[in-house]
C-alpha cells in the first residue's frame, strides 16, 4: 500500500504521454529502460531517512550516472523515479544516450561499490537493463506507480575543448518541444 503523501507525489509527476515524447525527440540517439537496486544496508538507510525528502541513495545514483558518463565518453540524461516509501527501494531510469552502453559494463559498475582507489563508482547493488521499446508501455508502468525526480542538467563527459568551455552541445538534449512538453518538470527542472 502506498501511503498518502507518496500518492499525491505521483499525481505530480508528468505524464506518460509527454515523458515518450520527449525521449522521442531527444538528440541523444540511444534509450535504455534501466532498474537500479540497492542493497539491504541503502534501505535501512531510507527508512531512517523517510519524511525527509533527500536520502543517501539518490546521490549515489546521480553519482553513478556522472560517473557513467565518463566512463562511457557519451553524454547521459536520466528520466527516473523511485519507489514509494514501504516498498524495497529501486530506481528506474530511462537513460538517454549519445553513444550505444554496453549492458556489461553497467551491469558491472553498479555491482561494484565506489572505490576511488579502483575507480569503482557503483553501489553493491543489482541492475536490470534493456533497450527502451516505446510498445512496451515501461514508461507507463514506472510513471504511474513511482514518484518521479528531475535532474539539472545532462551529464556531460567533458572530454571535448566544448565541452570543457562550458559550451556543451547536449546542454539542452531536446529538439522541436511542443508548449506542454516545455512545461514538463524534466524541462523546467534543467538549469540553464
Ligand atoms: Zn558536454
Amino acid at each position: 500500500m502506498m501511503n498518502d503523501r507518496d500518492l499525491q507525489l505521483i499525481d505530480h509527476n508528468d505524464s506518460v504521454a509527454v515523458l515518450e515524447s520527449l525521449i522521442s525527440k531527444s538528440t541523444l540517439q540511444h534509450c535504455y529502460f534501466v532498474t537500479h537496486s540497492f542493497p539491504d544496508s541503502k534501505n535501512r538507510d531510507r527508512r531512517a531517512a523517510a519524511g525527509l525528502g533527500a536520502f543517501a541513495p539518490i546521490g549515489d545514483f546521480i553519482y553513478f550516472n556522472r560517473k557513467a558518463a565518463e566512463f562511457f565518453d557519451s553524454h547521459l540524461f536520466s528520466i527516473y523515479a523511485i519507489e514509494p516509501v514501504g516498498h524495497r527501494f529501486g530506481i528506474h531510469q530511462f537513460l538517454l544516450s549519445e553513444r550505444p552502453l554496453n549492458r556489461n559494463q553497467l551491469f558491472k559498475q553498479w555491482m561494484r561499490r565506489k572505490n576511488p582507489a579502483t575507480g569503482s563508482f557503483g553501489v553493491g547493488g543489482h541492475l536490470h537493463f534493456q533497450e527502451y521499446n516505446p510498445s512496451l508501455s515501461g514508461v507507463g508502468y514506472v510513471f504511474e506507480r513511482h514518484i518521479q525526480h528531475t535532474i539539472k542538467s545532462t551529464f556531460c563527459p567533458k572530454r571535448t575543448k566544448r565541452c570543457k568551455r562550458g559550451k556543451c552541445p547536449f546542454d539542452f538534449p531536446f529538439v522541436d518541444l511542443t508548449a506542454e512538453e516545455s512545461n514538463s518538470r524534466v524541462i523546467r527542472s534543467l538549469v540553464r
